[in-house]
């Protein structure tokens, strides 16, 4: 029974980060041509992740891609909780298009106060 449940907890748990809007990871081999939104993209293989990719939150349509390359700078930190929603340290602070700057914090968006 327990067993049942945990199978129905898991098809219901993608409707309940949609509806609150969460964004959840997709672990892929390579970034697909189209990024959809809520997603956030960890482009590597075993747990060795060299870049993540969101589409920008605030409606723009822009494709945001952040080197998580050891060594590398700048460089982000993608952290899971619960291996599903994820944190990105730092904050991410577009300097062109619509200079979007904002937190990603388990699963969800912080926006950040002060001039855009
Ligand atoms: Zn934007």
């Amino acid at each position: 029974m327990p067993d049942l449940l945990l199978r129905l907890w898991s098809r219901v748990l993608p409707y309940i980060d949609a509806w609150f809007g969460r964004y959840t990871v997709v672990v892929v081999d390579d970034l697909p041509d189209e990024v959809q939104a809520h997603k956030l993209y960890a482009v590597g293989d075993s747990g060795q992740y060299w870049l993540a990719a969101l589409r920008c939150p605030c409606g723009c349509g822009e494709t945001i891609q952040l080197p998580m390359i050891e060594g590398q700078r700048p460089r982000w930190t993608l952290t899971l909780k619960r291996t599903r929603l994820p944190s990105l340290s730092p904050s991410i602070d577009r300097t062109v298009g619509c200079r979007s700057h904002f937190w990603l914090k388990q699963g969800i968006i912080r926006w950040c106060d002060g001039p855009q």
